[in-house]
């Protein structure tokens, strides 16, 4: 199989988005954005053994490639409209094609979003999205908004993922049935994007956490010039992970508050909005919980269950920190 028939076999599908007037097959793609739209843009990575274990399940890849672009878009409060894909691999395996493309094609199925372009090669297997979204012009969710007073609010839960690793790599033990389950969040997380979409216009500040609470957060306090008080107790957490702090407990807070690939959404919103933010969670079905505040000053304070402030809480993951 060669370069151009392994892109037509797996990666070019028939375009049903009327918007996408060019797709895969020429130089470049030609798309027609909405008029009084803004485009979002956003490029992610996944390196292997950096990003995934190799030998990973090919179809929860092409997911997860996808997901992890749709969470940026999430975060803006974005509406994903088209994705580019450029692929590193060291074979063409057919098996491993077939299974990544399904994972990938039926994310962006689910959200709309349509395969535009890319790029092949081989070399190491290290796979990255460019993914387009769309949102009315000027409504995105940055990170420099929260103010003073304003709520810091989470999705789902925080730390799962992280303790699947950590179980994977036999640094914890979590039997078979439950890190079956742990493991869902680690290799398919479901990007958030019917709640950011229903944030703008209510939250502040938004970001996706993909590196760990604390440390994203933090991205938030420096470009919004503020600080924050974070409850440790109402930092949402699985039954699994809550008895895992009772037993090891510093395990079990670096991935509450440290543990990378939640791709849940963490945002701040004036108190006045707590009513609507409810009534979206129930809409949604979707946990959505008040963990903080943001106040005036600088730093991020973590007060535990008996209200004791940290300061030395576990920081988010930095691929470069020496
Ligand atoms: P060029 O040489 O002009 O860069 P390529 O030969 O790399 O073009 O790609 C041919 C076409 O296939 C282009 O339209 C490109 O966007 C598309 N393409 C290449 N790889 C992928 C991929 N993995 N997924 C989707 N489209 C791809
Ligand atoms: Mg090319």
């Amino acid at each position: 199989m060669n370069e151009f028939a392994l892109i037509d076999r797996y990666f070019a599908r028939p375009v049903r988005d009327p918007a996408v007037r060019l797709g895969v097959g020429d130089d470049a793609a030609i798309v027609a954005p909405t008029p009084g739209c803004e485009l979002a843009i956003s490029v992610d990575m996944l390196v292997e053994g950096r990003h995934f274990l190799p030998g990973v399940d090919p179809e929860a890849l092409g997911h997860k490639t996808l997901a992890v672009n749709l969470s940026d878009l999430a975060a803006m409060g974005a509406t994903p409209r088209f994705a580019l894909l450029a692929g590193a691999l060291p074979d063409a395996d057919e098996a491993w094609l077939d299974a990544f493309s399904r994972g990938l094609f039926a994310l962006a199925e689910r959200f709309d979003v349509t395969l535009i372009g890319g790029d092949t090669t081989r070399g190491p297997r290290n796979l990255c999205v460019t993914i387009i979204g769309e949102l009315p012009a000027g409504t995105a969710i940055t990170r420099s908004g929260a103010r003073a007073g304003d709520d810091i609010w989470v999705s789902g839960m925080l730390g799962d993922a992280m303790l699947a690793l950590a179980a994977m790599q036999a640094r914890t033990v979590i039997d078979a049935t439950t890190l079956a389950s742990l493991r869902e969040r680690l290799e398919r997380p479901e990007p958030r994007i019917a709640l950011g979409e229903r944030l703008r216009g209510i939250a502040t500040a938004a970001l996706d956490v993909s590196d760990g609470l604390v440390g994203d957060l933090a991205h938030i306090l420096d470009a919004s010039h503020v600080g924050a008080d974070v409850d440790l107790a109402a930092v949402p957490r699985s039954a699994t992970l809550e008895a895992k702090l009772a037993a090891e407990r510093p395990l079990a807070l670096a991935c509450l508050l440290a543990g990378g690939d939640d791709y849940e959404l963490c945002f701040t919103a004036p108190a006045a909005a707590r009513a609507r933010i409810g009534a979206i969670a129930l809409e949604l079905c979707m946990p959505v919980t008040r963990i903080g505040a943001i106040r005036d000053g600088v730093g991020l304070v973590v007060r535990d269950e008996d209200g004791v402030a940290s300061t030395d809480v576990p920081r988010g993951f930095d691929h470069f920190r020496t």
